[in-house]
């Protein structure tokens, strides 16, 4: 055995530009979020590390406008969300209905696929939302145990219209697991009254926080599903049968159904969660708190009209024509919008520019909206009116 030089480079201690990251996710962290990273470690038996958990447990039914009894973050990116619901709620053979008319519904479809489940796959255009009459036909023809969407597809800047698809779901014996990464904290959104069954968000977009923490939530139709299953959960990290245990073990997930025991069972190790990534979540769900969610959306909403003004004083216009919030249709995500690039703009050269002059980040489009869109978010702390004055003065000296 020798020892080796070979890996080992001269660096220093990193230093990095302050962007405004008005792309669509990650946005930039607020500071009293940033400053939760660096508070101290501690144990994950801790009983102040358990108060911690059930606070941040409780916020988050606020977010999620739900009383659902499991409602865990999940440590891992907003996908870790979004594959903990398709590996719980599929078991192979199951018939799933995804509708997808972006790149994000579309990954849901390809993880489906991966769980064995039979699917009715509903393309749509990109930049489509889907009409209740489309998800009732769907329902009739394939007659699933789970419907997939996406409330807000950061892929186009579409929002889908939610009032009356749980209750369809559900009319149909179906349950509801919706994606809400792009827009729950800054979008108004009600898992109880919208009747959803599963729905998750990422840390990183409209709670201003890190990403790689994911609340995630589940009703009790949905616990029940998962704790009558034939199959063990394919997925030994996301099994919420095991995490359950830790998270909220008074609650007899076994059974689908709460019993409160006194005292409650002790909490069961499952993995070492990342406590300072808690800690940030737990503080951008007590800004939302101070600030009240109604003023949240209510300033996402003014910011969104502010940036389609500005972006029509440069001759821009948004791809999403419909700004009917009440539309059957669907319409504008409030938090991300796509902008469409004119013929004989370079959209790559704008980005480089805004990035090297300004310091602003903004993204372009992603499949099949690659070169034709710019992505604008304006998510969490970001969405301000101070920031949609500067970018709109920095795209107008980036289009000279
Ligand atoms: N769903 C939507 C709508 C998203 O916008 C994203 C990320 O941009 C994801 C899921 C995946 O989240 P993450 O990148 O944190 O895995």
């Amino acid at each position: 055995m020798s020892y080796s030089d070979k890996h080992k480079i001269k660096t220093c201690t990193m230093q990095l530009p302050v962007r405004l990251l008005l792309g669509p996710g990650p946005s930039n962290l607020h500071p009293r979020v940033n400053q939760q990273l660096t508070s101290s470690m501690i144990g994950y038996t801790d009983a102040n590390y358990y108060t911690v958990m059930d606070e941040t447990m409780e916020l988050m039914r606020y977010l999620f406008q739900t009383d659902n009894h499991f409602t865990i973050p999940i440590s891992g990116a907003g996908t870790a969300a979004m594959e903990t619901c398709v590996s719980n709620l599929i078991e192979p053979n199951d018939k799933v209905v995804c509708l997808v008319s972006g790149f994000f519904s579309d990954r849901i479809y390809q993880m489906a696929v991966r769980y064995g489940a039979n699917i009715l796959k509903v393309d749509k255009q990109w930049g489509s939302w889907f009409s209740l009459e489309e998800i009732e036909s769907a329902l009739q023809t394939h007659k699933p145990s789970l419907l997939t969407l996406v409330f807000g597809e950061t892929s186009t800047g579409v929002k889908q219209q939610m009032e009356g698809v749980g209750e369809l779901c559900h009319k149909y014996n179906c349950l509801l697991m919706v994606d809400c990464v792009a827009a729950l904290g800054g979008v108004p959104f009600f898992v109880d009254q919208w009747k959803v069954d599963a729905c998750y968000t990422g840390g990183q977009k409209c709670l201003s926080g890190p990403p790689g923490i994911s609340p995630l939530t589940f009703s009790d139709a949905a616990c029940k599903k998962i704790a009558t299953r034939k199959t063990p959960v394919a997925n030994w990290y996301l099994d919420t049968l095991l995490l359950g245990q830790y998270w909220c073990p008074e609650y007899n997930f076994a059974d689908g159904k709460v019993v409160k025991s006194d005292p409650p069972p002790m909490r069961k190790y499952h993995h070492t969660t990342p406590a300072n990534l808690i800690y940030a979540l737990r503080e951008s769900l007590i800004l939302l708190v101070e600030e009240g969610l109604d003023n949240v959306w209510a300033r996402h909403q003014a910011a969104a009209i502010q940036l389609y003004q500005g972006l029509e004083s440069l001759g821009l216009k948004p791809f999403v024509n419909e700004l009917n919030e009440s539309s059957e249709k669907g319409g504008r995500l409030f938090s991300l919008t796509t902008v469409t690039i004119p013929e004989g703009v370079d959209g790559k050269m704008v980005m480089k520019y805004l990035l090297d002059n300004f310091n602003i980040e903004i993204a372009g489009g992603i499949g099949a909206f690659a070169g034709k869109v710019w992505r604008v978010g304006l998510m969490g702390f970001n969405a301000n009116p101070s920031n949609v004055k500067l970018l709109i003065s920095a795209m107008s000296d980036a289009l000279k």
